[in-house]
């Protein structure tokens, strides 16, 4: 390993956090010098330089994969108008341009777009737009139905809502609001609704709805696939039951389709599989095909005049990035990318790429489940990922993977060809031959 490298790894480790790091056990992370197509440019542990396919396109985010033309191209164009403005007493053209396209590409009714700097904050203006919405109406209510096993990102209020034990409830007892929370949703997107998990889950479900139902302002959820909570995917009918329930009781429904959203599971909204349209959604993730961070919550009219109607006068709130010109153009590069291509084909033949190349891990004595939806692959062990060893056996064999708990999975950019595919996925259940047997 040179010299230069060496230093920068001891800078890092000594000095700089990474995602859940510890300063005290720190994990080794390795460099990426570049990345081009589906492939980053890393740096083994000996200094080694490999081009491996990302099965994870930087946590959901690069659906075009890197170095994309059209989108360094609006990055480029952008940057020499300017960078960014603030968004208070100003508008441009690339926040109205990406609101306009997002109206468009959102199911019927969603009119008004807030443009948020990250999942999380996303979710925040979600769920306070769904108090303030309440507030105003003169019926306040402070609590928010869930349940078990989601995630919503990080920050305190989506935090509140994620998975009781995922999200460490325990940790910030007394400092998290405690929020309702139903039993996680039978697996299986293809279940019957009148199959007997579902009839149990919905029972069980609508008991505890009720009994705090005059407390409720929203539903939140992720529709048919919990993503970093556990790869778990569910029935629509699940959607079709909490829609009815918020609509009963005056409460409203938010999608959060930050994971989920354009085409990941196949259609271009996860939430597509029901018929009835959420009040609020949050996007983000690929929103930028993975280029800078971007998110955007919108809602429906009735919400946006409901909450302006109150004594505030409008949505309290407003990020010093907000609408940042820069991510705005990107964005709206990536979702012409979106619309010009057919990525609904796009995602379902990647889709059958991943079932087929998948389908071996069935046969090792390690794995309980091997399971896809949309550009999704997931690969559950009987135990717990031995994480950095079953990414360095992956790195051997030309593939970039983080697995989570007792999950191997992928969401690979939808512009993996055939021969990557087949490339990505023999490295990830090689990966897990090796390591776990
Ligand atoms: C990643 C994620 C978030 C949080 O987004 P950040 O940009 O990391 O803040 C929220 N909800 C879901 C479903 C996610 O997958």
């Amino acid at each position: 390993m040179d010299a230069d490298l060496a230093d920068l790894l001891a800078f890092d480790r000594d000095h700089v956090w990474h995602p859940y790091s510890s300063a005290l056990s720190p994990h080794a992370p390795y460099l990426v010098e570049s990345a081009e197509g589906v492939r980053l440019h890393v740096r083994d542990r000996d200094g080694t330089r490999r081009e491996v396919i990302d099965a994870m396109s930087s946590w959901w985010c690069a659906i075009h994969g890197y170095r994309v033309p059209e989108l360094n191209a609006a990055a480029r164009g952008q940057l020499d108008r300017m960078a960014h403005v603030m968004f208070g007493g100003l508008t441009h053209e690339p926040a109205v341009g990406l609101a306009r396209r997002l109206r468009d590409l959102a199911p019927d009714g969603l009119e008004h777009v807030f443009l948020a700097d990250s999942g999380s904050v996303s979710v925040e203006v979600a769920m306070k737009a769904a108090l303030q919405y309440h507030l105003a109406a003169g019926r306040p209510r402070t609590r928010f139905f869930t349940v078990r096993g989601g995630y919503h990102g990080d920050t305190f209020s989506p935090m509140s809502v994620t998975d009781p034990v995922g999200g460490m409830h325990s940790l910030f007892r007394g400092v998290l609001p405690e929020h309702v929370f139903a039993p996680r949703p039978p697996g299986g997107v293809d279940r019957a609704a009148d199959d007997p998990d579902l009839l149990a889950w919905e029972r069980a479900t609508t008991d505890l709805f009720s009994a705090h139902a005059d407390d409720i302002a929203a539903v939140v959820l992720e529709p048919v696939l919990q993503g970093a909570g556990g790869m778990h995917a569910y029935s629509p009918h699940v959607l079709g039951v909490l829609h009815r329930l918020a609509r009963a009781h005056g409460a409203l429904v938010v999608h959060d389709e930050i994971a989920t959203g354009l085409h990941r599971t196949g259609p271009r909204w996860a939430g597509d599989r029901v018929v009835s349209t959420p009040d609020i959604l949050c996007v983000g993730k690929a929103l930028t095909g993975g280029y800078v961070s971007l998110a955007a919550m919108l809602c429906t009219r009735e919400v946006a005049e409901g909450v302006s109607r109150g004594e505030a006068g409008g949505l309290m709130h407003g990020p010093t990035f907000m609408g940042n010109p820069l991510a705005c153009a990107v964005a709206a590069a990536s979702l012409d990318l979106v619309t010009a291509r057919d990525t609904e084909a796009e995602v379902a033949r990647v889709g059958r790429g991943l079932a087929e190349g998948l389908a071996p891990a069935r046969a090792l004595t390690s794995v309980a489940d091997v399971r896809t939806l949309g550009a999704v692959g997931v690969v559950q062990l009987r135990e717990p990922v031995r994480v950095a060893e079953v990414t360095a056996a992956a790195l051997a064999r030309g593939v970039w993977v983080r697995p989570f708990r007792d999950l191997v999975y992928t969401m690979p950019p939808y512009v993996t060809s055939g021969d990557d595919l087949a490339l990505l996925t023999a490295g990830l259940v090689g990966a897990v031959a090796d390591v776990h047997g």
